[in-house]
């Protein structure tokens, strides 16, 4: 399992990546957005080198609020422009996954509007996806794209789609955390981890982890059970960076009391 963390997209990316080398972060969730890390002025070849010279990973990360499933053909058709954009330097930069937020902000449209735009253009992207080498994962968003099912109607109608989960999103808006309920239905498509912390409700509150009410320990346990031995951002929004260290430590002895704990189960089973 690899911990990593994401960049602010107000600050220069190369600074970034250096303070995160710093703090032992395995690899970056490089988010392209503007204001300082926009798809088009990215410099990829010096974010490669950047990399290669931490012996850092990298997972793509895109604009939450992008349009992919406006109303209006010309404004839907731009998000699948920067989509396609970000795919292209994603794969430069050497990233095999990218996420995308699916998008619900259509009024007066209902449910099924949405869905169907949504794969529209994710549909779209799919000869830029097997162009690039760079395949596409959702992450689940608290409201509309937060259960199995609901999730499912875009996983379901796309079997090429990854799935992201954020652990802290399932803990939001929902009678108790989707983590469990997410894996069973999708684990076998599980991609790429987001964890970070909050207090239930509605408030996508970032905060480091055993800060709130998520359960650090059942996480790693409901990942472990799955399989899961990939890549986990912790998406910790602080401007102390104090907090994150303190969320990579008790993330990485979970993590690791976790695989003991599985490994003694299993060595009693056999005896
Ligand atoms: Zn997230």
């Amino acid at each position: 399992m690899l911990i990593g963390t994401m960049n602010h997209p107000e600050r220069d990316i190369q600074a970034e990546i250096e303070w995160m080398a710093d703090a032992g972060m395995e690899f970056i969730d490089l988010t392209l957005e503007p204001p300082a890390s926009a798809s088009w002025e990215v410099d990829t070849r010096a974010v490669r080198r950047a990399l290669d010279r931490h012996r850092m990973g990298v997972v793509g990360h895109t604009a939450w609020y992008l349009p992919m499933a406006s109303a209006i053909p010309e404004v839907r058709q731009g998000a699948v422009d920067e989509l396609r954009r970000c795919l292209q330097k994603f794969a430069e930069i050497g990233a095999k996954w990218m996420n995308i937020h699916p998008d619900r902000h259509t009024p007066w449209h209902p449910r099924r509007f949405y869905i169907e735009k949504n794969i529209e253009s994710l549909r779209q992207l799919l000869p830029d996806v097997a162009k690039h080498g760079v395949g596409l994962m959702i992450e689940n968003l608290p409201g509309d794209y937060n259960s199995a099912p609901q999730l499912g109607e875009l996983l379901d109608a796309m079997p090429e789609l990854g799935l992201h989960l954020d652990i802290g999103h399932a803990n939001l808006q929902v009678p108790q955390n989707t983590t469990r309920e997410i894996l069973a239905a999708y684990g076998k498509r599980l991609r790429h981890v987001h964890l970070h912390d909050n207090k239930g409700g509605n408030a996508d509150l970032h905060l480091p982890l055993g800060a709130g009410t998520v359960d650090l320990h059942a996480s790693v346990e409901a990942l472990q059970e799955c399989g899961y031995d990939g890549a986990i951002t912790l998406e910790v929004f602080t401007p102390d960076r104090g907090y994150l260290m303190h969320s990579r430590d008790v993330l990485r002895k979970a993590w690791n009391d976790g695989v003991r704990e599985r490994s003694a189960k299993s060595q009693l089973a056999r005896a």
